[in-house]
């Protein structure tokens, strides 16, 4: 899945793509407020990851800009500010949880699944579409007895389908969900993703709608 990291500190924004990287996401990372102002439009980001303090707008303006312009996208104020009255300006500027800095790279995915998960409307580590269940936190598929831990791309494909399983998803929208900034997108990159995970678990796992795009079964 696609991460916005919005953080001055060069040292802390390295460890973060690194580790967020590791555990298989794709991350733009931008230093200031004024180009996260910009960044936060693009569709696609499945959270965004906002400091505080920043050169040029800071991260509480940033919030509030986003959300006035109806931008939903989950967001998870990373700081060093640990006042109560801070917590609480990000939470009523529609913050979606908040952590201090500074914390464990375990808990910051642990926050972020969770964050994934409630905007799929699901309280447990597993999504479920249809017959399909798709583990927030293994990235295992399951459909029948087939159980599979997929792959980083196929698990932010699926993920990006169960947020609303039975909407359509066109390729340029799965592809904003998949890659980041200057990754090297081939035309067919979302064919062969598709094709690998129907190889592994049926193709009725992914129907394609002629013309639109894929999706999943809601029932
Ligand atoms: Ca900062």
């Amino acid at each position: 899945m696609r991460v916005l990291l919005v953080e001055d500190d060069a040292m802390i924004g390295k460890g973060l793509v690194t580790a967020l990287a590791a555990a298989g996401m794709s991350v733009d990372w931008v230093r200031d407020g004024a180009q996260a102002e910009s960044a936060v439009h693009e569709q696609g980001y499945a959270i965004v990851l906002l400091d505080l303090g920043l050169p040029h707008a800071n991260g509480f303006e940033v919030l509030q800009a986003a959300r006035r312009e109806g931008i939903d996208t989950p967001v998870l104020i990373i700081t060093a500010r640990d006042h109560v009255d801070d917590r609480v300006a990000g939470l009523d500027l529609g913050a979606d949880d908040y952590l201090v800095k500074p914390f464990e790279t375990r808990e910051l995915l642990a926050r972020m699944r969770a964050l994934v998960r409630r905007r799929a409307g699901q309280a447990t580590s597993s999504l479920v579409a249809g017959a399909l269940e798709l583990d927030t936190e293994t990235h295992e598929l399951s459909s029948g007895t087939i159980r599979e831990v997929l792959p980083a791309r196929e698990y932010a494909l699926m993920l990006a389908l169960f947020e609303r399983p039975g909407r359509i998803l066109s390729r340029a929208q799965i592809e904003d969900r998949i890659y980041g900034w200057g990754e090297e997108v081939e035309s067919n990159a979302v064919d062969v993703l598709i094709h690998s995970i129907r190889r592994k678990f049926g193709k009725g796992v992914i129907l394609n709608v002629r013309g639109a795009g894929w999706m999943v079964a809601k029932s």
